[in-house]
């Protein structure tokens, strides 16, 4: 099977702004983010959805998630939406389970993801200097 861009990210193929990595997972920044700050919580095995992992991978991921969770909203003063999807209808774009953990400073209109910000030259490096926790 062709590897996701995710799995190119764990391998350090291509660059990520990481801001957490243990032994089975990494979280790092979405280069669109809907809110600065909003990161993307993988399990470093490649499974497509949440249905395809083993349910101690899955509960350890959401450990994981919670963490990361709590950490954006301790350093960004923010609250925290948690999105998770699953197939193509559902709106996911890459096939390898990610969590997006979505720092919410504002009111915006509609949670679309036409709504996204994007990151000015160096801005994402500091971001994930900031986050970064182990
Ligand atoms: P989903 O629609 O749930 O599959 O979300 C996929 C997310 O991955 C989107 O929010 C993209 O902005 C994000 N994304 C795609 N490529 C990368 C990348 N190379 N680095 C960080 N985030 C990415």
């Amino acid at each position: 099977m062709e590897k996701t861009i995710f799995s190119k990210i764990v391998n350090r193929e291509i660059p990520s702004d990481i801001i957490y990595e243990d032994e089975h997972h990494l979280a790092f920044l979405d280069i669109t983010p809907f809110e600065k700050g909003h990161t993307l919580v993988i399990p470093k095995k490649p499974y497509e959805t949440i249905f395809d992992m083993p349910e101690n991978e899955y509960n350890s991921l959401l450990i994981v998630v919670r963490k990361v969770a709590q950490n954006l909203k301790d350093k960004l003063g923010c609250d925290i939406n948690l999105w998770q999807n699953n197939g193509e209808f559902s709106g996911q774009e890459v096939p390898h389970v990610h969590f997006h953990v979505v720092p919410r400073r504002e009111r915006k209109k509609t949670y679309a993801r036409d709504n996204d910000e994007s990151y000015l030259g160096g801005e994402a490096g500091n971001y994930a200097k900031a986050l970064y926790f182990n």
